[in-house]
């Protein structure tokens, strides 16, 4: 096994001072699958203040990331750490904050965690693998199975299956069957998890490399219809008569196709970026409540924009989203129709201009959300609207680049600069309005008084 110098560094410390430690969790599991971090959790039996005690002198920099959960972080080069004492955590079932009780054993701990794939460690210093529930088997066969029952493991902590989805989704694992038995069995019980724990899960779901697996096994085991109840409401019935198309097939795709796109936001500080992501997903939620029949094989759904961006105000509220993330993504949901009024270009300049200033911020993310947001079959209709798409940002690009030019004027016009000389049209207008540009280029706006001057001087000068 790969195991980086610092971990050794930090074995022999803790050896040294008579306790035990070990690479724990993730980074075991991701060793396994070939993948690095930065990131190294670790178990130990030394109680906190001493684990802080011995990465003093050690760590550039040392951090209480919960000091009641047993758990000090630190930084040593590029390394992020962080040692959490054996836990032999008991969990009071209606409560929503797990209970911890320190253990003293690496077995006792690691049977407390989530999934035999993240129940692995790696003992230091000497480097001996601990696996005692088959985590390598399962990180070969690519399941998810829990170290005990799934319905215990899930009793314990009901935020579990919420991982479970997200471990799918970043690691294509497949949960093993009574897995999901005791999700769908269970699901209700996530009700008591805080909202924060769902969200934080949530976000790590839409943000890894394939989230339509996390996300169709939260719908399946109805975990969905308590932490996103719109979601499974995208399952609209295909009605025979009525042929439209399956909404929530289409938010999954739509999601696939932002997360292609998504290298256009080189305006976004990080990727993946949830916001266009989340967006993407929900950007339909208004449609069950305002979907019309009306007659002729028509349907309507109007104002599902409007509705689905205060759908999704709601809920990501009960979700305790951040206010900016809220705001961003209600935003782009209602904006994400604007375009279909484009046609075939015939948006006048100041319409360009509205859509430009009503996205503000989120044009990047709204070009994105709106080209994704295509899923025909028709590859001519397809092709059509991506053209028009690319036309619309064209136009984009040029008013920006226009208007940039246009406001880079000098500070007074020729009539101006006529009556300040006292002269009529002619080649000397011409010659002070280069003149003044030079000046505007030079230093940006002088206000008429100093542009004035500066004007007559020059005149002075020249004659
Ligand atoms: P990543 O950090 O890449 O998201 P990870 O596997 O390190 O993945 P974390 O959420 O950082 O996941 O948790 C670290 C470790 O702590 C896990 O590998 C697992 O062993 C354990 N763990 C985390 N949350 C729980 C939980 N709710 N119940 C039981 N064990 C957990
Ligand atoms: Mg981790």
């Amino acid at each position: 096994m790969m195991i980086a110098p610092v971990v050794d560094e930090l074995g022999a410390r803790f050896d040294a001072a008579g306790y035990e430690i070990a690479l724990v969790g993730g980074p075991v599991r991701d060793i396994l699958l070939g993948r690095g971090s930065k990131d190294l959790d670790f178990a130990t039996s030394a109680r906190p203040d001493v684990v802080e005690r011995l990465l003093a002198g050690w760590a550039d920099h040392v951090w209480d990331i919960g000091k009641a959960f047993g758990t000090i972080g630190c930084r040593k080069g590029e390394w992020v750490l962080e040692i959490t004492t054996y836990r032999s955590e008991s969990y009071d079932p209606t409560s929503r904050k797990p209970e911890v009780a320190y253990g003293d054993t690496l077995e006792g701990d690691l049977s407390r965690r989530d999934f035999a794939m993240n129940a692995m460690a790696v003992l230091l210093p000497s480097h001996q693998f601990v696996d005692p529930f088959g985590g390598r088997d399962d990180v070969r066969n690519k399941v998810i199975r829990t170290p005990g029952s799934p319905e215990d493991s899930f009793s314990d902590d009901p935020l579990r299956m919420m991982r479970a989805a997200r471990f799918a989704a970043q690691l294509n694992f497949t949960p093993d069957p009574a897995v999901v038995a005791a999700m769908t069995s269970m699901a209700e019980r996530i009700t008591i998890v805080s909202a924060e724990r769902v969200r934080d899960e949530l976000i790590k779901l839409v943000d890894a490399g394939n989230p339509r697996v996390g996300l169709d096994l939260l719908v399946s085991t109805g975990l969905a219809d308590h932490v996103l109840p719109e979601l499974p409401a995208l399952r609209l019935e295909v009605d025979e008569h009525h042929r439209h198309k399956d909404v929530y097939e289409h938010s999954l795709t739509v999601l696939e196709q932002a997360i292609d796109l998504e290298s256009r936001l080189v305006d976004v500080d990080e990727l993946p970026d949830f916001v266009v992501r989340f967006a993407a997903l929900i950007h339909d939620i208004g449609k069950p409540k305002t979907r019309k029949f009306e007659g002729a094989g028509k349907v309507t759904f109007h104002h599902h924009d409007v509705y689905g961006a205060k759908l999704a105000r709601k809920r990501m509220k009960a979700l305790r989203f951040s206010n900016e993330q809220i705001e961003q993504v209600s935003k782009l949901i209602e904006l994400h129709l604007r375009f279909h009024g484009y046609g075939t270009g015939e948006w006048t300049d100041s319409a360009v201009r509205r859509y430009v200033r009503d996205a503000g911020p989120l044009l990047t993310r709204l070009h994105v959300l709106t080209r994704a947001d295509c899923t025909t079959r028709n590859r001519r209709k397809a092709e059509a609207l991506r053209a028009a798409y690319d036309d619309l940002e064209e136009r984009i690009a040029r008013l920006a680049e226009q208007e940039e030019l246009d406001s880079l004027r000098p500070d007074l016009d020729g009539n101006q600069i006529m009556e300040i000389l006292g002269i009529g049209p002619g080649r000397d207008v011409g010659e002070a309005y280069k003149f003044l540009m030079e000046l505007r280029l030079e230093h940006g706006p002088l206000g008429e008084e100093r542009a004035r001057e500066e004007l007559l001087r020059w005149w002075n000068e020249r004659s």
